[in-house]
């Protein structure tokens, strides 16, 4: 297995880079496991992880149709922030932060996990109250937050339209400062070596076509590379959700499939010095150790399984981007791509047992499913190894849609356009 220590690297650099080893294995699969997870993307891979590491369960597989880290976990803009206003959700992502803050070590692989700052731009003064509101509760929690004046948006993001003729003038801003982002990537290759050396099996080119029951129980799955039995099947498929489901019997979920759409400039100098948001629009960014500007906006607002994106979309986000930084006007487009969202109806994840028996259920992580990988991957272990939720993913099981317990951060009701 790959080690990356300083000696290897310059052994390697003298023997033509030739010799490195696997970072996991490529195992076959094996007819039965006690957990196959279905989905190895961030969320399959870190319950895999915390499953080994956590609660000792180390006969586990995760099939994944494709290979490893090329669905939403490689795709995102890599925001990783706890900024609630429910107390619910800033408990939860509060516990991913902490996970983050020592996750290179914990993997001894490096995410480059990066604390600077998550800034949300004011453009109102009723908007400024907004964020003073979300901060105190915030702050009630133990969470980290601050109010922006103009001068510190301005000295945070050099280069802002700070004129009082913009079109929508700044008036401050609302900053998380142990926010951040993290290599997306890494942080996929990193679950997934060190859940290899758990023992983990990590069976890439698998699709699910069907799941095995036993009467009304779940007890495997049948892939492209055969069949494969197992006690506890766990999926987490992001925006493939609907179509997994539909193939164990379930076509009714509160989750919708949506394209979102991402994008990166050429390099330039430092420009950028957080991560942020646009208060007049929907617009996120930031700029990346290579110097490239890492933007993207709402999601196309229609369903699809298409992992690339519509141009209004690429008009709208281009257009805020440019409002607030007119100096980036000439500044070229390198990629753009898009990934398939799993729009929950109340913007709020879904972690749960069931819907079927022997089944368990990872996915309505909207906008935000990055930075939870740590948390969700934790409690959806504690999940399947108990049988009973992580306290601090108790509220989002998917009886809270029965009991009509939303968990609805934005008060924006049952949109996925909204979240
Ligand atoms: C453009 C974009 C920007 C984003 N920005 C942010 C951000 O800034 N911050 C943030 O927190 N979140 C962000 N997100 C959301 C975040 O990326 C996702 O919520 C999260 O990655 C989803 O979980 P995952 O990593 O497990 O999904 P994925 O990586 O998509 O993993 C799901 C896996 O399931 C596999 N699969 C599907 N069907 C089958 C099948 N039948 N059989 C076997 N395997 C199957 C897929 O191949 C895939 O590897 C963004 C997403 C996108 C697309």
């Amino acid at each position: 297995m790959a080690e990356y220590s300083a000696w290897q690297l310059l052994k390697h650099a003298f023997t033509g880079n030739t010799g490195w080893k696997e970072a996991w294995r490529k195992p076959e699969p094996k007819p039965a496991y006690e957990v196959v997870i279905v989905g190895g993307g961030g969320h399959g891979l870190s319950t895999a992880y915390y499953l080994a590491k956590e609660f000792g369960i180390r006969n586990v597989a995760v099939v994944d149709k494709g290979v490893l880290g090329q669905g939403n976990v490689g795709r995102n803009t890599q925001a990783i922030r706890s900024n609630y206003l429910l107390p619910e959700n800033q408990h939860f992502y509060e516990l991913s932060m902490d996970l983050w803050e020592g996750l290179s070590q914990e993997l001894n692989y490096n995410v480059m996990f990066s604390q600077r700052g998550v800034l949300n731009i004011a453009h109102h003064p009723a908007q400024l109250d907004q964020f003073a509101r979300r901060g105190n509760a915030m702050r009630l929690n133990g969470i980290d937050a601050e109010l922006y004046t103009r001068a510190d948006v301005a000295r945070a993001l050099p280069g802002i339209d700070m004129s009082p003729t913009a079109r929508f003038p700044i008036h401050g801003g609302f900053m998380q400062k142990s926010a951040g982002v993290a290599r997306h990537d890494a942080v996929a290759w990193g679950y997934a070596r060190a859940a290899d050396r758990l023992g983990v099996d990590l069976i890439e080119n698998a699709e699910v076509l069907e799941f095995i029951k036993d009467g009304d129980r779940v007890a495997g799955v049948r892939t492209t590379r055969g069949e494969i039995r197992a006690s506890k099947v766990a999926v987490a498929v992001a925006g493939s959700t609907s179509e997994v489901m539909r193939r164990a019997g379930i076509d009714r979920l509160p989750i919708e499939s949506h394209v979102l759409q991402a994008f990166v400039t050429e390099s330039l100098k430092p420009v950028i010095h957080t991560v942020a948001t646009y208060g007049g629009g929907h617009l996120y960014f930031s700029q990346t150790d290579k110097g490239s500007i890492l933007f993207g906006g709402d999601i196309d607002g229609y369903n699809s399984w298409a992992q690339r994106g519509n141009l209004p979309v690429v008009e709208d986000v281009m257009a805020e981007m440019v409002t607030l930084f007119p100096g980036l006007a000439r500044v070229r487009l390198l990629r753009s791509w898009g990934g398939i969202m799993d729009m929950s109806m109340d913007g709020s994840p879904i972690i749960t047992a069931g819907p079927l028996p022997g089944m368990y259920l990872n996915t309505g992580w909207c906008y935000g499913g990055f930075k939870a990988i740590p948390g969700s991957g934790l409690c959806f272990a504690h999940t399947i190894a108990k049988d009973e939720p992580h306290r601090l993913s108790a509220p989002f099981t998917l009886d809270r849609f029965q009991r009509a317990y939303a968990i609805d951060d934005k008060g924006q009701g049952p949109t996925p356009k909204w979240h």
